[in-house]
């Protein structure tokens, strides 16, 4: 299950949101944390500019 991308993206140029993943944004009062289902650690170091799991969500996928 994802959640809705929020607004502003943080880090805009991670590959997560562009992820077939996909990450859930865990939104706290302050910050916005991006959550990866496929990593063991949950929560990659931002912003991801390589990541060997990526795999490009479709364009149909995206809103
Ligand atoms: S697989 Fe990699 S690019 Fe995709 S959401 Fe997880 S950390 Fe981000």
């Amino acid at each position: 299950m994802s959640t809705p991308p929020p607004e502003p993206l943080p880090f805009p140029e991670s590959l997560c949101h562009r992820c077939a993943a996909p990450p859930r944004y865990v939104q706290t009062r302050t910050s916005t944390f991006i959550m990866c289902p496929l990593l063991p650690q949950k929560y990659a170091p931002q912003p991801v500019r390589a990541c060997s799991l990526f795999v490009a969500r479709p364009p149909s996928a995206e809103e």
